[in-house]
């Protein structure tokens, strides 16, 4: 199973590719719904409308789990990141307690799709934990026990945490869980197909032509539809959402600990800012602390590695490590108000639909996603439509600093031809390293592989032409702006970029 980074996660590893049915060809066949990405989102959704009776296409880019969902940590939570209390001030009690209320229902979902598939993805119930570890912190931890009372959520004090790490004061969140991603969806997507859904894996989807039947047009032939979802964790092309949802990266460890009574009996969080989060999960037989931490804008952040090691140093601080055997990081995008946009895609026509800004709560949203666009496209209506309405226009405090902060945006085409000698010696980069250079007037986006031979791209993003810069953990370019994420050779990794950089062929140069 592959996925858009360099490292290996845990939910990769000893997972084969996904063998699906044998398909025929989907040229200009019709769908009651295309979804467009094969994540958490796409696949949930994709079963829940094909067992509701309509006709689904999912259509994936490279393979299942390949975004995002191959590279969480996989809580699963009651909550979202922004808390309780936040949600009340920006959106009022009631649709805080109906955030509650759709939280629960999306856990509801997963236990019930355990349950009815037999599904064997390590699932367990557990508690969540909050901690602070200083009397600032006490504070905002007595602010977020107070919202999730008032939601009705039920939690406690706690004398106690899970970690061995020191801490002041503690609440306990009861009915939490946990579970293996990628054997989930993979199980999913073999119920998808059992129930008459069609699964196409490196199919990428190119362009709509938007009318009441939409013409999508796919790299496996155009496919017709009455709808379309956007699964694609931020829809690609241009769109308001984009100025709505900041792209970040968070960087995750699972170790091997020496003593097996040590693993987290629960999942954990501090209140630091970026916060660490913990939690164990079994996989064959094998215990592994997964660490999570040291999130940062994507793209900037220069040594992306060195993330790593500020994690592995903290972690070792309170934990006796064996050995660690994974370590990957994977990008999520904030929703400006504390919500994810789930329903009409803004600026288009009313049959299409996306799903996004799910923060670090992509488990719990992307079943909100499914029930919530099943129930629209279905039905006609969803009680959360409105909650998580992708058009609701809220002016919240810090509106402004993120549009400031997600707009820098910077032009820069290039043209011309240039000499690989002289491009070689100016950036003098070893090999595996990358660096963007100026060179004439332009700038290139370079990177040496470990053969020593070097790749030479535009560094313009395809997206609305923000420089990439280059995640050196991941092997990839990636956008400051919107999250676009590109291989080294320029090649799309996450959307919303719907085109390769462009390449710049260095075997044709000539001296300049
Ligand atoms: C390090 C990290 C830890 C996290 N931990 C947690 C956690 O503990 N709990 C939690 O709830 N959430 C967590 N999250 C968030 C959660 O993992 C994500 O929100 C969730 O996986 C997103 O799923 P998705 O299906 O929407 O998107 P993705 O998994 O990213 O899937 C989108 C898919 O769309 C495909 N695609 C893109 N463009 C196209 C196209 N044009 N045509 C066809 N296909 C396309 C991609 O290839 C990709 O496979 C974490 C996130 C990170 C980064």
């Amino acid at each position: 199973m592959k996925r858009d980074g360099a490292c290996i996660s845990l939910w990769q590893a000893g997972m084969s590719d996904y063998k699906g049915q044998q398909k025929n060809n989907i040229a200009n066949k019709y769908f009651d719904v295309v979804i467009v990405g094969g994540g958490i989102t796409g696949i949930t959704t994709g079963l829940l409308l094909q067992k509701a009776g309509k006709t689904v296409l999912v259509a994936e880019a490279r393979n299942i789990g390949f975004g995002t969902t191959g590279g969480t940590t996989a809580h699963l939570n009651s909550f979202m990141e922004v808390h309780f209390t936040q949600l009340i001030k920006n959106f009022g009690e009631d649709n805080a307690r109906l955030v509650a209320k759709a939280c629960r229902q999306s856990m509801d979902l997963i236990k019930k799709n355990i349950e009815d598939y037999g599904i064997d993805c390590g699932y367990g119930e557990v508690a969540g934990y909050i901690y602070a570890q200083d009397e600032k912190q006490v504070k905002e931890l007595d602010d977020i026990f107070e919202g999730f009372n008032k939601v009705g959520a039920g939690v406690s004090p706690s004398t106690s945490i899970p970690v061995r790490i020191p801490f002041v004061r503690a609440i306990e969140i009861p009915g939490q869980a946990q579970f293996h991603p990628t054997r989930y969806i993979y199980a999913l997507a073999k119920e998808f197909e059992k129930a008459g859904g069609v699964l196409m894996e490196n199919c990428r989807v190119t362009a709509v032509e938007e009318n009441e039947i939409l013409a999508i047009s796919s790299s496996q032939g155009t496919i017709r539809s009455k709808n379309l979802v956007y699964a694609t964790h931020i829809p690609p092309g241009v769109n308001l959402l984009h100025f709505r949802c900041a792209p970040y990266r968070s960087y995750v460890i699972a170790a091997k600990l020496k003593n097996e009574s040590d693993y987290p009996q629960g999942l954990a969080y501090d209140m630091q800012d970026p916060y660490h989060y913990f939690r164990t999960q079994e996989v064959d037989g094998q215990f592994y602390l997964i660490a999570g931490g040291e999130d940062h804008k994507t793209a900037h952040e220069e040594n992306t590695e060195a993330c790593f090691t500020r994690l592995e140093a903290y972690v070792k601080k309170f934990y006796e490590i064996e050995e660690i055997a994974f370590r990957w990081s994977s990008q999520y995008f904030n929703p400006v108000d504390g919500l994810a946009y789930i329903g009409h895609l803004p600026g288009h026509p009313q049959n299409m639909f996306v799903a996004t800004g799910y923060g670090g709560i992509g488990m719990t949203n992307s079943h909100i996603a499914a029930m919530t666009l099943t129930d629209i496209i279905v039905r006609g209506k969803s009680e959360f439509e409105d909650l998580f309405s992708p058009n609701r226009l809220k002016p919240v405090a810090g509106f402004n600093n993120f549009v400031k902060e997600a707009a820098d945006v910077v032009g820069n085409l290039i043209g011309g031809v240039f000499s690989r000698e002289k491009l070689q010696s100016i950036a003098e980069i070893a090999p595996g390293e990358a660096r963007v250079v100026k060179y004439e007037g332009h700038a290139i986006a370079l990177y040496k592989d470990e053969n020593g031979e070097l790749h030479a791209v535009s560094p313009a993003c395809t997206h609305i032409k923000c420089t990439v810069g280059w995640n050196a953990a991941e092997k990839s370019w990636d956008c400051p702006c919107h999250g676009s994420r590109f291989s080294y050779d320029g090649t799309v990794l996450t959307a919303p970029a719907r085109k390769d950089l462009e390449i710049i062929q260095l075997e044709e140069l000539v001296e300049h």
